[in-house]
């Protein structure tokens, strides 16, 4: 295999230490971050996700405050939740678990949670503050694809980086961290999407490459500049094994990949563990501008 291997599992094992490292800080002025985690109803993909996120919490000294609703839970309960959560000096970051049932309309939940608590950096206020370049909440997927490069050591400024995706919560705020002007940005970014004509043109092109479509193996390695930093967000269910377990992989066509690329993540390992460590990067921050 030609390519490196970016480990997130291993880089968000760092990051977690400095983070905790911020959450001693914190105690010792008295502070103790408090995330409320919201789930409604109890889809097994959401139920694993935010068991994922409570344990990290309580691994870094987080409190994470648990509210389970009922998948009938009414729009108005939720948001009379979200009030009393915006409200509650003990709790400085909210977090509603997506998808949400029919009956809630999505846009207005994320909508309700106070700008300043959005740890998932999906109120509209944040994602005008990361257009216009201005402090607030990044999305932590996007916010864990740039920590993932950055630690890795490949450069963005005045590079071509593709991103496949334009997604609220992945590809398009992706794009805006990546060009955005300073450290960690710079790069000259391509987004493509369904109706993009000569997606493998673009692909070819690129010095950094984020798959984020949801297409399992869909980037092959005729698609991969030679010596490339690609990165995986993709999470594809195409089956279960023996045991009944979901069988994982992500938008890249792995082995061919590799052979091919300088830097690659893996699905699982990739990706997805610096979605957790963002999030409680997030919270921690949350916490250390309400203490000043
Ligand atoms: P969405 O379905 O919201 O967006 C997918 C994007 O990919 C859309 O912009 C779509 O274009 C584009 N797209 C789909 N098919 C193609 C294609 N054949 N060619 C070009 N563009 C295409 O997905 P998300 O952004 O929410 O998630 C993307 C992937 O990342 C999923 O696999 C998801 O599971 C994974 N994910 C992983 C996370 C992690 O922590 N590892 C976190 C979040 C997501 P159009 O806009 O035209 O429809």
């Amino acid at each position: 295999m030609a390519a490196t291997l970016i480990r997130g599992a291993e880089v968000a094992s760092a990051l977690r230490l400095e983070i905790r490292a911020r959450v001693v800080a914190l105690a010792a002025r008295g502070v103790v971050p408090g995330l409320a985690v919201v789930l409604v109803g109890a889809d097994p993909a959401s139920q694993s996700y935010v068991r994922g996120k409570r344990k990290a919490a309580a691994e870094l000294g987080i409190r994470a405050l648990d509210h389970d609703l009922p998948a009938d839970t009414p729009q108005a309960a939720l948001l009379e939740l979200l009030a009393r959560l915006n409200a509650d000096p003990a709790v400085h970051g909210v977090l509603v678990q997506l998808p949400l049932p029919a009956q809630v309309d999505e846009d207005r939940v994320i909508e309700a949670i106070d700008p300043d608590k959005d740890v998932d950096g999906f109120h509209p206020v944040n994602a005008g503050r990361l257009a216009l370049g201005r402090p607030g909440f990044v999305p932590c997927t996007p916010a864990g694809v740039r920590e993932l490069l950055v630690r890795a050591g490949v450069p963005l400024a005045g590079r071509e980086v593709v991103v496949l995706g334009r997604s609220r919560i992945v590809g398009r705020p992706l794009s805006i961290l990546l060009s955005q002007k300073g450290p960690g940005g710079d790069a000259t970014v391509t987004v493509c999407h369904s109706r993009t004509r000569g997606l493998a043109e673009h692909c070819r092109r690129a010095d950094v490459l984020v798959a984020a479509m949801g297409q399992p193996r869909a980037v092959t390695a005729d698609m991969v500049k030679p010596g490339a930093a690609v990165i995986d967000v993709g999470v594809n269910r195409v089956g279960l094994d023996a045991r009944g377990k979901a069988v994982l992989c992500g938008d890249v066509d792995f082995g061919p990949v590799a052979e091919k690329a300088g830097f690659l993540t893996p699905v699982p390992g990739g990706v997805g563990p610096m979605t957790i460590s963002m999030l409680m990067h997030n919270t921690v921050l949350a916490a250390e501008r309400r203490a000043g």
